[in-house]
Parts: structure tokens; C-alpha cells; sequence
């Protein structure tokens, strides 16, 4: 699950990692009165999106007054911003987070990540922060140092001080930089964080350590321990149809295809999301219906792929195992004709009593294309949704 900067931080300052002062809020009214509480001459109006490179993209302000304030929130609310992260469809502004100018010294960069490989979290610095950490990655790797945290002991001392060291942090505020480091490793283990990334993390100009951005990703198989940081998923954020799937606890991503694919199990939607594309091709979506799929459950699938306006054809391929296949055809023909289907639909069943499932297909007068293997289903769904 992924929140906003404005979230992480204010659970980054419970556990004592210093931000910048900064207030949440959703209209002009609000944002004017919030650079007033915070005081000073300069503020930073900030989009809060779940996407990073809002910089680039105009979702970042400096306002030098409180009518500058007011303007840039006005300007900024509504408006639909578009980085490299949002896709070209863009995410529309909806909060802001208004913040204290900060006097930038120096912008680095700080990444947690579970490193699957080692069974660890993974520590990630460097000095070039502020700008696209991938080109660093890309073209400068040695620019980024890394130490795996030993999870009995937490980030120690050394490990700490040494990172901060070699980011080029000077050797006054390395105390500061080393809890700054203990603190924010200590909240990505506490809230079962899956990423935390401080880019940029600065030097403000008396020396002091403070992340100025904060993004931070959990892992959602731990949310149910921690109520307070699921309470902070926003929906606006999120797409339409995966959030109606999860309702259903269908597990549904959309992709930018036309063949809606209806499957039971994650490994046989994978692999028929990838025969869909060696057939030519193109899949709207993976959607695992589980093992227990009933009527019900097909019939919301079906609801769902059929909101896609791009989708062009249907293939449903079932593997009878737990459900018998009669059992599954019986719920295919039930939800296709409560949805009343718009585009052709290829089924693809395997599995105990297949033989009956097929014919209650055939007999059930619908127009649904049967097909007996994989290849065989894909190449039918392929040809169906050209034919559209
Ligand atoms: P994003 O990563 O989405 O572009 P950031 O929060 O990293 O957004 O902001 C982009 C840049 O804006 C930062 O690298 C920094 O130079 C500047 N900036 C952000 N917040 C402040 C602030 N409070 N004071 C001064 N400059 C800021
Ligand atoms: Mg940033």
C-alpha cells in the first residue's frame, strides 16, 4: 500500500526523523491559513500524488508570499499532473501539502528496500539526490553505497556513520546523520514498511539533517497490524476496477490490452496472459479468480473486464481441480446471461468432468467459442477480439 509524502512524514517525525514543518490541505482557504501558522517568508506548496518527479512536472511551488501561496494552491488543486511515474493519463491533485522553504545546503539521496536475495533490508545512499536515482543507477552505479541491516542488531553505529561518510556528509553533523539513519530504519521495520525512500534528504544551511520528500510503501499482508496506516489508503489514488476486485477478493490488475482473461490460479493467469501474446495478442488484465470461484464471483469478474472500454474479447481458462468443471460451466452461463456480453467469449475448461461442462456450454444457446487447449483458446480469443 502506498500513502503520501505528508502521511510519511508524520510518521516519520513519531519516530524522530526531522522533516520540514508542513500542513495538509484540500482547498486555497486552507492552504493560505496553513503557511500563516507556519510562519516565515518562504513556503513550498507540494501536489501530494502517489507518484514521484511532481518536481519536473509542476506539482512542486516556491511562494515567497501568502498571495503566492493562495495562487499556486488555486492553480495546483484540480489540475491533472503527469510525471514519468503517473502514466500519460496523469493523476488529478486533490491534496497539497504546504511546507517551510528550506535553505538547501546539499541534496542526497536514502532508500530502504527488502532485498529479497539476501533476506534483508537493504540500506541505499548516495550524494546525487535530488534528481532521477535510476540515471544514477544506470550510469554512475558506484555512486550508490549500500549496507544490509542485520536484523537482530537494527543499523549500528559503524554501519551508520560509514554510510553517511561515504554520501559525503561532513564530519560535524554525522552524529545527527547517524540516528537521522538508526531512526528511519527503526520506522521501516516497526510499520512493516516495503520501501522507504528519502529523495531528496538535505544539509539544510546550519548543518542540520532533514528529508525533504518522503515516500513510503507496506507490505499489505502486515496492514492488518497496523489499523492506524491502513486508515491512510486513499481511494482517489487508486484504480477503479481493482479496488471494486478486491470487494470480491478477486485479485485484478488492469493492463492496456483488449482480451479480458478470466483464470483460476495466478500461475495459469500468468501463463495465459503470455500465450495471449505469442498468438499476436494483447491482454486487459490478470485476473485470478481463486480456487473457489463461484457464480457470483464469475459474474463480478465479468462485470468488471466489461467496464474496459478497450476490451474486444473474453477467454476464460479454468482448470477443474477443486471446482469440477460442470460446476464452473453452470456459473460461466448463469453470469453471461445476467451480464448480457457485448464482445465474444472463448472457454477454455480442463480438469474432472469436463466432458459434462463443455456440454452444458453447448447446450446452454449461448454464443460462447469452446476450446480445448491453451494454444487452441488463445489463437480463437486472438482471432475474436480482431474480428470485433
Ligand atoms: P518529487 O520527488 O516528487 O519531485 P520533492 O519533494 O523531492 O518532489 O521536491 C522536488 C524538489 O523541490 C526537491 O528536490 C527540492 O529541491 C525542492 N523542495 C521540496 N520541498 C522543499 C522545501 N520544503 N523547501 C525547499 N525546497 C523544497
Ligand atoms: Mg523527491
Amino acid at each position: 500500500m502506498k500513502i503520501h509524502e505528508y502521511q510519511a512524514k508524520e510518521i516519520l517525525r513519531g519516530f524522530g526523523v526531522s522533516t520540514p514543518l508542513g500542513i495538509p490541505c484540500h482547498n486555497v482557504d486552507q492552504a493560505v491559513s496553513a503557511a500563516t501558522q507556519l510562519g516565515g517568508s518562504a513556503w513550498v506548496v507540494k501536489a501530494q500524488i502517489h507518484a514521484g518527479g511532481r518536481g519536473k512536472g509542476g506539482g512542486v511551488k516556491l511562494a515567497k508570499s501568502l498571495d503566492e501561496v493562495g495562487q499556486i494552491a488555486a492553480k495546483m488543486l484540480g489540475m491533472t499532473l503527469i510525471t514519468h511515474q503517473t502514466g500519460v493519463q496523469g493523476q488529478v491533485i486533490r491534496r497539497l501539502l504546504i511546507e517551510q522553504g528550506v535553505d538547501i545546503k546539499k541534496e542526497l539521496y536514502i532508500g530502504m528496500v527488502v532485498d529479497r536475495t539476501n533476506q534483508l533490508v537493504c540500506l541505499m545512499a548516495s550524494s546525487e539526490g535530488g534528481m532521477d536515482i535510476e540515471q544514477v543507477a544506470a550510469h554512475t552505479p558506484e555512486k550508490i553505497h549500500k549496507v544490509l541491516i542485520n536484523p537482530l542488531t537494527g543499523l549500528d553505529d559503524p554501519d551508520a556513520a560509514n554510510i553517511a561518510r561515504k554520501i559525503g556528509i561532513a564530519e560535524s553533523a554525522i552524529p545527527e546523520a547517524q540516528s537521522f539513519l538508526q531512526n528511519l530504519y527503526q520506522a521501516f521495520d516497526e510499520t512493516d514498511a516495503s520501501l522507504i525512500e528519502i529523495n531528496p534528504l538535505i544539509i539544510d544551511g546550519d548543518n542540520h539533517v532533514l528529508a525533504l520528500d518522503a515516500k513510503m510503501n507496506f507490505d499489505d499482508n502486515a496492514l492488518f497490524r497496523h489499523p492506524e496506516i491502513a486508515s491512510l489508503r486513499d481511494l482517489d489514488e487508486e484504480d477503479p476496477s481493482e479496488i471494486e476486485a478486491s470487494k470480491y477478493d478477486l485479485s485484478y490488475i488492469s493492463l492496456d490490452g483488449n482480451i479480458g482473461c478470466l483464470v483460476n490460479g495466478a500461475g495459469l493467469a500468468m501463463a495465459t496472459m503470455d500465450i495471449i501474446k505469442l498468438y499476436g495478442g494483447s491482454p486487459a488484465n490478470f485476473l485470478d479468480v481463486g480456487g473457489g470461484a463461484t457464480a457470483e464471483k464469475v459474474a463480478e469478474a465479468f462485470k468488471l473486464m466489461l467496464h474496459n472500454p478497450n476490451l474486444q474479447a473474453i477467454l476464460i481458462n479454468i482448470f477443474g481441480g477443486i471446482m469440477k468443471c460442470d460446476v464452473i460451466a453452470e456459473g460461466v452461463v448463469a453470469a453471461v446471461r445476467e451480464v448480457r456480453l457485448s464482445v465474444p467469449l472463448v472457454v477454455r475448461l480442463e480438469g474432472t468432468n469436463v466432458d459434462l461442462g463443455k456440454r452444458i456450454l453447448s447446450e446452454s444457446g449461448l454464443p460462447i467459442i469452446s476450446a480445448s487447449t491453451m494454444s487452441d483458446a488463445a489463437e480463437k480469443a486472438v482471432t475474436a477480439a480482431r474480428g470485433v
